[in-house]
């Protein structure tokens, strides 16, 4: 498995207005939005393109389409990166996994998956929060059972322990991170990190316990 730590001044700063606990919902989103088109600049450099000839207003020339790419948003705070993912390749075709975290264990409990035809294309992972790995790992396999072959994960902040979930059950796939963080708290968020990531996009970060 790779990890590429993107090491951009942009993606330091929108990570830091993300990491920041006064930024509100509006900035949250902002934020996530401009860190995730940084992240796909550095997630797609290898994805291929078709040559074909273009027509310019003073000649011919070649010019290049983007093969097929599809992006799959780990539910809930996957759906924070979607918007940048499909402003950039508005042909994208976006799939869906949902998982919700048993609070006890960590672990992942599946409650919605909804592909589309993933063999042959470029498959982008949008899982921001990379800590124990449970989620990202299910998602990859339930790409691969789908067909793909060429995943790559985009993480806004990774654990070493998630990092290092990922390197033994999917060593062939790549991940694109803009930080590795020191670890896991006891309730396994990640330290710094920025907190539920899910709840800060979304508002729901007041709401009373259920
Ligand atoms: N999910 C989050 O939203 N934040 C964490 O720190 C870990 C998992």
């Amino acid at each position: 498995m790779n990890l590429t730590v993107v090491d951009h001044p942009l993606a330091r700063h929108y990570l830091t207005t993300l990491r920041d606990a006064s930024t509100g919902n509006e900035g949250f989103r902002a934020a996530a939005r401009r860190l995730t088109n940084v992240l796909v600049m550095e997630a797609t450099k290898e994805v291929p393109t078709h040559k074909g000839t273009v027509d310019t207003p003073m000649g011919a020339t070649t010019g290049h389409v983007l093969a097929d790419v599809v992006a799959v948003a780990v539910l809930r705070a996957g759906l924070g990166m979607l918007d940048a993912v499909v402003d950039l390749m508005p042909n994208v075709k976006v799939g869906f996994a949902g998982l919700q975290r048993d609070e006890e264990t960590a672990e992942p409990v599946e409650y919605y998956v909804n592909l589309p035809q993933v063999d042959g294309a470029s498959v982008l992972i949008l899982e921001p929060m990379l800590a124990t790995g449970g989620s990202l790992s299910w998602a990859v396999d339930k790409a691969k059972e789908a067909g793909a072959t060429d995943i790559t994960c985009l993480c806004v902040v990774t654990a070493p322990e998630g990092v290092a979930r990922m390197y033994q059950d999917h060593p062939d796939v790549r991940i694109v991170a803009a930080a590795e963080d020191e670890g896991l708290n006891d309730t396994y968020y990640i330290v710094p990190g920025l907190g539920d990531m899910g709840d800060r996009l979304f508002g729901t970060i007041d709401r009373p316990p259920l």
